[in-house]
């Protein structure tokens, strides 16, 4: 391992070192500088016919901009002199399932993509100069546009956003596609209130430029009525799962959603309300505990609500495969969801939506004395005890621990509309 604590030099130095004795097989994060770009490599493994770079990710796919980045770092290795014998990317196995006793083979894959990169190379020595031509100059005059959103948010949104940004900007307008939205701004559209009557043809759209026109939420109450004729007792049910790269428990998959926390309001036809919950954050597996509390306290009767069920209920079916003797009441369980999300979709939409029917912005336009920030905050403080391995969350009061957030919603419709 190459270390960086003595800064760059060092670190080029100490590569320079295990390069040269022929006793060391593999060196990682080794270090290199070549026209004044640095590289650090993850992975470089001696062999008789050169040296194996292996670049790798904690994806479970070799994405396009993977090559680019593993061709510079090629780049870099032959400009120093290294012969490479082949490039490959590490990815997490997706198809692997943990057995125990901390055996990991098969957990990482290697993908030999020395063909494409090597065909990269020749070109990467004239991007570099064009680009040190960029940095050399002014600032180049570029709008804001996809480029600064894929594959990830451009660090500099904030310093290239134009002044006196539009309340209701253009991609307020739900999954609208990039041509059809630059067509709107080739008209001088920069706000959703700028289109005229008319322009718009997608139901969806024309539904968010009336609500924000209007500046005022749409509902369709016909739609909601649906919440009225739900069964009782209703059981809000909301999941917190884990996904790690590594799994920690026998049979389970490098990313697998595992449960480690749920809430559950249980609201009666005569107006009470309980609350149960689970939560562990012992670091063991969580899987059999929380199959168990759900059957002992989810009831025979009644339906189960969810904001984006799909989710709920695919932590369930998870839960019944891997628990024969529950497996019945599991998926007898699943059988009685409904969705919140679809019905709130058709039926209300809030100009401070933005175009989403996130819980996230849904929840503040419905009810407003609700404050998502703070139940989001909630969350991620139980995610990170459960890192931790922490007692469960000792300073926050146990009612504030992690509330149900679909029941305040599905309260608020049924007792306004
Ligand atoms: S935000 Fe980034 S990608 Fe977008 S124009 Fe600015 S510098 Fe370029």
């Amino acid at each position: 391992m190459v270390e960086y604590d003595q800064g760059l030099s060092a670190a080029i130095r100490e590569t320079t070192r295990l390069v040269a004795d022929e006793q060391v097989q593999r060196i990682h994060e080794a270090t290199f500088s070549f026209d004044n770009v640095l590289v650090r490599v993850d992975l470089l493994e001696r062999t008789d016919a050169g040296w194996i770079l292996t670049e790798v990710k904690a994806a479970t796919s070799v994405k396009p901009y993977y090559l680019d980045d593993a061709a510079i770092q090629a780049w870099v290795l032959q400009g120093c002199g290294l012969k490479l014998a082949a490039v490959h990317l590490m990815h997490v196995n997706n198809q692997f399932v943990y057995q125990g006793d901390g055996q990991y083979d098969g957990l990482l894959h290697a993908e030999d993509i020395s063909d494409i990169v090597f065909s990269r190379i020749e070109t990467i020595g004239e991007q570099k100069d064009a680009f040190i031509e960029v940095l050399a100059g002014d600032m180049p005059g570029i709008e804001m546009g996809e480029q600064c959103y894929s594959p990830f948010e451009c660090d500099f949104c904030a310093f290239c956003q134009p002044d006196g940004l539009p309340e209701y900007p253009l991609n307020a307008l739900p999954r609208m596609h990039a041509p059809r939205r630059e067509v709107l701004q080739a008209s001088g559209y920069v706000d959703v209130r700028d289109i005229p009557d008319g322009v718009l043809q997608n139901p969806n759209h024309q539904r968010v430029w009336r609500a924000t026109c209007a500046g005022e939420e749409e509902v369709d109450i016909a739609e909601l009525a649906v919440l009225h004729e739900w069964g009782w007792p209703r059981y809000y049910l909301d999941f917190e799962t884990i996904g790690l790269a590594v799994p920690r428990w026998k049979g389970v998959r490098p990313y697998a959603q595992i449960p480690f926390q749920w809430s559950c309001h249980i609201h009666y036809e005569d107006g009470r309300m309980e609350h149960v919950e689970f939560l562990d954050v012992t670091g063991d597996d969580p899987r059999r505990a929380c199959a168990e509390g759900l059957v002992k306290h989810i009831g025979k009767d009644g339906i189960l609500i969810a904001y984006n069920a799909g989710f709920e209920k695919r932590v369930i079916r998870e839960l019944a495969a891997m628990y024969p003797d529950l497996s019945d009441v599991l998926l007898e369980i699943n059988e009685r969801f409904v969705d919140l999300l679809p019905i709130t979709r058709k039926a209300y939409y809030h100009p401070s939506q933005k175009g989403s029917w996130s819980i996230k912005a849904v929840l503040p336009a419905l009810v407003p004395e609700l404050n998502y920030a703070d139940l989001d905050g909630v969350k991620m403080a139980a995610m990170l005890n459960w890192h931790g391995c922490r007692p469960p969350v000792p300073t926050l009061k146990k009612e504030k621990r992690f509330p149900t957030i679909c029941w305040p919603i599905a309260n608020w419709i049924c007792w306004r509309w």
